[in-house]
């Protein structure tokens, strides 16, 4: 894996030691040595990680975190701040301004590069959610998202902590507060599937458990579908670079030293907290926006691109399964007209109450969707002739029945509709979903040649 770094320090040879360091790794490396320089570029490369000095004239390196994690154009960029001494107010103000994470000068290789990679991994995940999500904006499908004013939901936010040491659970506990709906284990075997079935936002792992090889509860934490993405902040003992980094190679998201400080607890908890709620919505907000782009706005229904892709899969199964799929296609008769006659909004809602019949009289497992203006579409799985034309008169009866009110209940207009179907059972070995359609289609025709409101099965 590949990653570009930005590295900011006010002392070029302190940019050129990090530098060849990080090119030794085959990182791509991009230099800034001032704090405006540093904004400017992290704007125009977009790098995966920023590596930012503290300590420099003008702008410091807490201004420029802040203005990074500000603009909508870099906030989603991981900042390394880089500390001459290892002073706890420095760290707090530096996650306070939005840092992911702190190295202390002279910088350790292997953390360095642990970090390097742990970051712009847990980053790329996102980006492609991040992209998804952009194009879903720019088709105006999905709302504005932004990490800096989700809040963390103190109150429903579910934490589990797993250590088999209760005097540290009851201290990092004691240290949370009751912010959190708060929950623990010291049995590590239990844990994993507590933590399965437990649907928590953040778990918290004591990485000096003795009762189990804490990198191995890691990494089965990784690996179950339910606790994939569930963010991990693991607490190591001070100097246990070792297990830090391999730690962070098995895919945990954040770390603490022992003894734990408070604040800092507090603010890597809050910051892995609105992390995963941002991911959420990113997430959900792709659901919606594919949800919307197949389905027809008016009735709800699908629409026809996703028949298209549906179908064919419907039609395949049909054929190694050997069960027939049966198709259906309705149409409204003489809609023209209550269009002329009551006007287009009229006409809107008996394609509403329509849609709603159909899906009403059909199946789970059958497709309904609106096909063209006022015609729809029924594709039914492990469905013969026979029951397809039962389906269909019934469904035609009904709409034959229905009454639709409209004009603020000044109006009743009735519908009727026509409709063809066809089926896969006799159809020759190389059918296809267009043919089955087009013979469902032939078979409307003639509905409506011959009449109308009324169900044609296929000749062929
Ligand atoms: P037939 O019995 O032969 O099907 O006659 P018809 O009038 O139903 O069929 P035709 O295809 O001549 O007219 C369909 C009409 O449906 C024309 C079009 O303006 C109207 N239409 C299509 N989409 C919509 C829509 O979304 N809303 C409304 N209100 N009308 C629509
Ligand atoms: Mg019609
Ligand atoms: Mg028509």
């Amino acid at each position: 894996m590949t990653a570009r770094v930005l590295v900011v320090d006010d002392l070029e040879p302190n940019v050129k030691l990090l530098e060849a360091k990080l090119r030794a790794e085959y990182f791509d490396v991009v230099g800034a040595l001032s704090g405006e320089e540093a904004l400017e570029k992290a704007m125009a490369d977009q790098p995966d990680i920023i590596l930012l000095d503290v300590m420099m004239p003008g702008m410091d390196g807490f201004e420029v975190c802040r203005r990074i994690k500000a603009a909508p154009e870099t906030m989603h960029i991981p900042v390394v701040m880089v500390t001459a001494l290892e002073q706890q107010a420095d760290r707090i103000a530096g996650l306070e301004a939005g840092a992911d994470d702190f190295l202390t000068k002279p910088v350790e290789d292997l953390a360095l590069f642990a970090r390097v990679r742990s970051l712009t991994r847990l980053k790329m995940m996102t980006d492609e959610l991040r992209a998804r999500y952009a194009t879903g904006k720019g088709l105006g499908v999905v709302e504005n998202i932004d990490i800096n004013s989700i809040d963390c939901l103190e109150g429903e936010s579910r934490i589990f902590l797993i250590d088999d040491n209760e005097d540290q659970t009851e201290r990092l506990k004691s240290a949370l507060g009751d912010k959190y709906d708060f929950s623990s284990e010291l049995d590590p075997e239990i844990a994993i599937g507590r933590a399965r079935s437990g649907d928590f936002d953040l778990i918290i792992v004591n990485l000096s458990i003795e009762s189990m090889d804490a990198l191995r509860l890691c990494s089965s934490i990784r690996s179950f579908e339910e606790t994939r993405l569930t963010p991990i902040l693991a607490v190591v003992r001070s100097g246990d670079t070792r297990k830090l980094v391999r730690a962070l190679d098995i895919g945990v998201n954040d770390y603490l030293t022992r003894p734990v400080e408070r604040n800092e607890l507090n603010a890597r908890v809050e910051t892995q907290l609105r992390r995963k709620r941002y991911v959420d919505q990113l997430r959900s907000s792709f659901q919606a926006s594919l949800e919307m782009a197949v389905t027809d706005q008016l009735t709800g229904l699908y629409n026809r691109r996703y028949l298209a892709s549906h179908l064919s899969a419907m039609f395949d199964r049909a054929f190694w399964t050997g069960r027939s799929l049966a198709v259906m296609v309705l149409d409204i008769d003489h809609f023209k007209s209550i269009n002329d006659t009551h006007g287009h909004d009229v006409g809107d809602k008996v394609l509403v109450e329509f849609a709603d019949t159909v899906s009403k009289s059909v199946r789970g497992i059958d497709l309904a969707c609106r096909y063209g203006g006022e015609e729809f579409l029924v594709a039914m799985p492990d469905t013969d002739m026979a029951f397809a034309s039962v389906v269909a008169e019934r469904l035609r009866q009904e709409v034959e029945g229905n009454k639709i009110v409209v004009n603020s209940g000044r109006d009743e207009i009735s519908v009727t509709v026509s409709i063809g179907i066809a089926s896969t059972e006799n159809g020759p070995e190389e059918d296809t979903a267009q043919k089955l359609i087009k013979r469902a289609d032939e078979a409307l025709y003639s509905a409506k040649e011959s009449g109308r409101n009324k169900v044609v099965e296929s000749a062929a």
